[in-house]
């Protein structure tokens, strides 16, 4: 099974399959949102609306404990995950997708692993699947690689933290991928996902930064991103032979 955590712009895929079925999936972390499971291209897939319906969880009161053990429980084994960004490069320019192969968490407040009575150290020396990075990659018109900052939100970043940022190696700033691909590699599930970006970064832009151009891209990209995903889908072996099966290997004392 195929799992999609999708936030804005990316709900209409579930029109495109048939749709199977709709639920909310109970964990030790609380209910998840409701999901819809339909199939596409022979395959099994979930939508799970990260934020729940009508956008209300805002990124730094997601439940991305729930969400990921939901998945679990429900049988996904690859997660793609969509986040609207900001950019810290000229040359990544709004309405791109980028595709990140490593990210900076600067969140703070977040419950940020399912292992709090069993010592685990997970590695994420890769810490999105490869396997799934190289399909979305080569499904459209993207930006391969990048370095995803997390922060906590929900304001913005100042130009101070933007420039920091940048320094450390950042292309992209957003606030709900973290911990969303930790917890996914702590249950061996793979994980990548599609960055849209929605505007640069606060002293990137000339402008101060509005949540209105943000889900002006969004709706702008709304059709590509939906595309490029059931690319994605429909390229996606049936067999995982990629190391994500195995992240626990070694991890726990
Ligand atoms: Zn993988």
């Amino acid at each position: 099974m195929i799992g999609i955590i999708g936030g804005t712009g990316i709900y209409e895929i579930v029109t495109l399959g048939d749709e199977i079925d709709t639920k909310v999936i109970k964990t030790p972390y609380g209910k998840s949102p409701e999901v819809s499971i339909f199939e596409l291209h022979g395959k099994d897939v979930v939508f799970m609306p990260r934020h729940a319906k009508g956008h209300s969880n805002p990124p730094h009161m997601v439940n991305y404990r729930a969400n990921v053990y939901a998945m679990k429980e429900l049988g996904v084994e690859r997660i793609i995950a969509t986040n609207a960004v900001g950019s810290l490069e000229k040359t990544v320019k709004p309405g791109d997708f980028m595709v990140p192969n490593d990210f900076i968490d600067f969140t703070k407040l977040r419950p940020g692993t399912f292992y709090d009575s069993r010592t685990v150290h997970v590695d994420v020396t890769e810490p999105y699947c490869n396997y799934m990075r190289r399909i979305i990659s080569s499904s459209g018109d993207v930006v391969e690689n990048g370095v995803y900052v997390c922060t906590e939100g929900p304001r913005f970043e100042t130009p101070a933290e933007i420039q920091m940022f940048k320094l450390m190696g950042g292309t992209v700033v957003g606030m709900t991928g973290i911990p969303e691909a930790v917890l996914a590699r702590e249950l061996e599930i793979c994980y990548a996902s599609i960055c849209t970006v929605s505007n640069y970064a606060a002293s990137i832009s000339p402008n101060n930064l509005t949540i209105d151009e943000v889900f002006e891209i969004m709706e702008k990209k709304k059709h590509d991103l939906v595309s490029l995903m059931d690319t994605a889908i429909s390229k996606m072996g049936e067999e995982r032979d990629c190391d994500c099966k195995h992240a626990l290997k070694g991890a726990e004392i």
